[in-house]
């Protein structure tokens, strides 16, 4: 293999990605032309600035959402998605740098971003003009493509869809190596049916989270009380009411967590036995598969159906759930969407959609995926490591073709979202030594 990636690459990068980082680009109020405010406009166009310098040639939306920056000539595109916007530094005394300050200490770049996502798209950008550096011709356009809105709603990617053209093929360096090629779909919706006047309640959580507890504050809470002892679940008294107690787990991962809300409401269901949502939840039970409403729902792929249950809300006027499901890759979505409003229709509810995201699958024998795993095995030397599956998101599955490719090793700890985020520089090269090897391949 040819040495791309030399301590003089990696330094510039490293240099550049400061400038980055020192950008706070967080989602904030939309401002002319900045839709998600200031911060992700100014790092998308710091990142420009320093892909400029090294002789892409760029672009940005003039409204604002995206930009990018291309380098190589042909008639195909190999995209690299990537993002500008960070989430925000959190807890700042748990800090023990400056988040928005590149700070480099025992071998690791500090600061907010320097893994997710604005380290792995510097080091790539870097890393593909080192191929071009050593005297190689690309046959393929190569295109940085950088959202400004990953955290948050995606809507940097929707307006890139609108008006850009597609890329032929493609990675996300946004997750770990060696790569990942299935994502479930994700759809997130609302079960509303009837109200009652027994009952006022109002538990409404994020629908991205097993709901870790659940307050009872309403009527009859002694035989509710009972209610929740009979069915063994965990649960004590606090003022003015009753907390039952949960496992809190990031909704694709629904099955290994304890839902608090679906918890109260069986219990809930044995006091009020007419309330038709009540009804719904005994029959759910606690099966975050949904086996007992739908049976199994689930692929050779990317396994069983996950279905969260994050909000039960009753009122004289109406009962409204929050639902977050998990579609295996392979099953069709209108499909179980049809299923899940038959399946409601006995409690006298209704399905309404919330917002949808289309699953990623790239099938394992296509050339894409078997050039980057063969490029990551032979780098590494690392053959254990499996292609992988997720219930989570990247921006791989907003293109075509695309799967998310590094750029966390298997063995580089994990502190995105975290506070005192870091990048071992150990590591950093690593990537840059995969990704350069993977485009050549790839694009050369
Ligand atoms: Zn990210």
């Amino acid at each position: 293999m040819e040495t791309f990636i030399t301590d003089k690459v990696q330094e510039n990068a490293i240099k550049e990605l400061g400038k980055v980082v020192a950008v706070p680009s967080y989602c904030e109020d939309a401002e002319e032309n900045a839709p998600f405010g200031p911060g992700p406009k100014k790092a998308l166009e710091t990142v420009l600035k320093v892909a400029e310098s090294i002789g892409y040639t760029t672009f940005i939306d003039p409204e604002g959402y995206y930009g990018y920056a291309e380098i190589g000539e042909g008639k195909e595109i190999f995209g690299l998605v990537c993002h500008m916007d960070v989430v925000p530094a959190g807890n700042i005394d748990a800090w023990n740098t400056e988040p928005f300050k590149m700070v480099e200490k025992d071998g690791k770049l500090f600061g907010r971003g320097t893994q997710d996502d604005k380290g792995p798209s510097v080091a790539s950008m870097f890393a593909v003009k080192a191929i071009m550096d050593a005297g190689h011709t690309f046959n393929k356009r190569i295109r940085f493509i950088f959202g400004t809105d990953e955290e948050t709603l995606w809507r940097c990617m929707a307006q890139y869809n609108k008006k850009e053209d597609p890329i032929d093929l493609g990675i996300a360096p946004d997750s770990e190596f060696p790569l990942t090629y299935a994502e479930k779909g994700l759809q997130q919706s609302y079960l509303t049916g009837p109200g009652s006047d027994e009952l006022n309640l109002s538990l409404v959580n994020a629908f991205n989270a097993v709901p870790g507890k659940a307050v009872y504050d309403g009527p009859k809470q002694d035989e509710v009380m009972a209610a929740l002892v009979a069915h063994k679940f965990d649960a004590e008294k606090v003022e003015g009411g009753i907390e039952v107690k949960g496992n809190s787990v990031h909704a694709m991962n629904a099955p290994q967590g304890t839902n608090a809300v679906v918890r109260l409401g069986m219990a809930l269901a044995d006091v009020f036995p007419d309330i038709e949502v009540l009804k719904f939840l005994k029959k759910f039970g606690e099966d975050a598969n949904a086996t007992n409403l739908l049976g199994d729902v689930s692929d050779d792929v990317s396994g069983k159906l996950t279905f969260n249950i994050s909000s039960l809300e009753i009122s004289p006027k109406g009962s409204r759930l929050q639902i977050d499901m998990r579609i295996p890759v392979k099953i069709d979505h209108d499909e179980l969407v049809q299923k899940v409003a038959d399946a409601v229709k006995p409690f006298n509810m209704k399905y309404e959609n919330f917002d949808y995201v289309a699953p990623l699958y790239v099938p394992t024998d296509t050339e894409l995926v078997k050039t980057l795993m063969s490029t990551y095995q032979d780098v590494t030397g690392d053959t254990e490591s499996k292609p992988a599956i997720s219930g989570g998101a990247t921006f791989a599955r907003t293109m075509n073709n695309c799967v998310a490719f590094g750029a966390m090793l298997p063995t580089t700890p994990d502190f995105m979202h975290q506070a005192n985020e870091n990048w071992s520089k150990a590591d950093m090269r690593k990537a840059m030594e995969i990704i350069a090897e993977a485009v050549y391949r790839l694009c050369v």
